[in-house]
């Protein structure tokens, strides 16, 4: 754990006791500070509770008395509307944060010079901030991963020159950390998104663009969106900003890392720094997106100070990410086909890249809870598809949709679709190919969320492999 020293003496409101809420909660403590923690829900009020947290209802405090309130992430700052703690806190001339600034203030107090990698984007944050982890791991570096993945930053080791904190930070992390300064800051891309916590796309950029800005050191951006393009010029152009290095699946870039056709090309200056490192048959890295991602990652990696610079090392690293589980995730293989989880695509928009990474011989299980536009932008990928399998709410929209282009199956359940596809699949005789579960649809019509339906996934396919007499 952190101990949050840069409130000792004062008070501070908590509002929001999830995760990080009480993670926050115990190091503002453990720094000496006094907190008041609150949450509008009852649950949250009695598991806070029963941790020892100490409740102030926050809507009859007085707020003179707070030097900061810190705010879940998942809490509105700005849109739809604020939430009533933070019309409260600037009513009362009150700063509001959140835990990441916490982070970076103790880091600013106690080891300013200690690695930060932040990666930020609208896609593939957790890939890029795993896979950075692994590398530096493989080559020997204490790593402590967390932010919007897996550990709340405050419940880390802390910031250290000899450990190296690598964070994914999600844009509401961000707006809430007017002091996040890292050694190397990551921006993969801009699509729109969250518009509705950030009122327009022009804002939701703003508050990306100011994560790169911020950085001490580099800057890595991809440049394939032209919100991201925008931004790496204008960071260029100050004079007082951070290195910028490009990255690219479109392009070649004269500073940083690109990808054409799977093999990375690392440029200082326009010359090859390092010898090309080829991505294929790597099976977590697979898809144009991903070579995105690698490139981030091997971009980010050479930009830390004392750099580890070891080629081999790097490219045996990469060979060794297991990936993280529902990401285009290898459930199991049989004979020629392989089984795919790819739970996470919860939209069109995933599912595509899912779709472009294998490029025939899909049997492509999906369905849920469709979201609006449906399945109609991956019409250009029905070539690839052997036979769709249907299941959840989606099923007759997605029927209409896949028309006569695509032989399709209603299974209304995830268990028959796994039956229906594995075995066709393995009967057809083919030399490859895949059961792909990737739904375009969020999953909460049949299960809680993505995990659980991904994880239904592999013990259906685990079933049907044992009972085809495979392990
Ligand atoms: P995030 O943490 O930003 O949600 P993930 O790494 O968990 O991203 O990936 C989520 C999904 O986003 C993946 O299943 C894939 O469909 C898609 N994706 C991953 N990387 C990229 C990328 N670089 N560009 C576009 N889409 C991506």
């Amino acid at each position: 754990m952190i101990r949050v020293s840069t409130f000792n003496g004062r008070t501070v409101a908590v509002f929001g006791l999830g995760a990080s809420g009480l993670a926050t909660v115990r190091a503002l403590e453990a720094g000496g500070a006094v907190v008041a923690a609150w949450d509008d829900s009852e649950a949250g009020r009695k598991a806070a509770a029963d941790a020892g947290a100490t409740l102030v209802d926050l809507a009859a405090a007085d707020w003179s008395a707070f030097a900061a309130l810190v705010l879940a992430p998942g809490v509105p700052l700005t849109h739809p509307e604020p939430h009533w703690t933070v019309l409260r806190a600037r009513a009362a001339g009150v700063e509001v944060i959140g835990d990441v600034e916490l982070f970076f203030r103790e880091r600013a107090a106690t080891s300013p010079n200690s690695p930060v990698v932040a990666i930020t984007g609208t896609n593939g944050k957790s890939t890029t901030t795993a896979l950075i982890a692994h590398i530096l791991r493989e080559l020997g570096n204490d790593v402590q991963l967390g932010g919007n993945i897996g550990r709340a930053v405050l419940t880390l080791g802390p910031p250290s020159e000899d450990r190296i904190h690598v964070l994914e930070l999600s844009s509401f992390q961000i707006d809430l950390s007017p002091g996040a300064a890292p050694t190397v800051a990551v921006l993969l891309n801009i699509t729109p998104d969250h518009i509705d916590r950030h009122g327009t796309v022009e804002h939701y950029a703003e508050v990306k663009r100011r994560l790169v800005e911020a950085a001490q050191g580099t800057a890595v951006i991809g440049i394939d969106d032209d919100w991201c393009a925008r931004i790496a010029e204008d960071v260029e152009r100050r004079t007082d900003g951070p290195n910028v290095r490009r990255i690219s699946v479109r392009e070649p870039v004269a500073d940083g890392v690109y990808s054409l056709d799977g093999t990375l090309h690392e440029r200082a200056h326009r010359h090859e720094q390092t010898a090309p490192i080829p991505l294929d048959g790597i099976a977590t890295l697979r898809g144009r997106h991903n070579w995105q991602n690698a490139a981030a990652a091997v971009a980010a990696v050479g930009a830390l100070p004392n750099g580890v610079r070891y080629q081999v090392g790097l490219a045996s690293a990469l060979r060794t990410f297991p990936g993280l589980p529902h990401r285009l995730e290898i459930a199991a293989r049989l004979g020629p086909v392989e089984f795919i989880n790819d739970s996470k695509a919860t939209n069109a928009d995933s599912t595509e890249k899912a779709l472009a990474s294998f490029e025939r011989n899909i049997h492509w299980i999906l369905g849920g809870k469709p979201k609006e536009g449906g399945i109609t932008t991956l019409k250009s990928y029905f070539t690839r598809v052997a036979k769709a399998y249907l299941i959840g709410e989606a099923t007759e929209e997605f029927a209409a949709t896949l028309g006569a282009d695509v032989p399709f199956e209603r299974c209304g359940t995830l268990e028959v679709a796994v039956e229906r596809a594995g075995n066709a699949a393995l009967d057809e005789g083919r030399d490859s190919s895949v059961v792909l579960l990737s739904p375009a649809c969020a999953s909460y019509d049949q299960f809680k969320n993505f995990e659980v339906r991904g994880d239904a996934f592999k013990s259906l396919v685990a079933r049907l492999i044992a009972q085809r007499g495979g392990r």
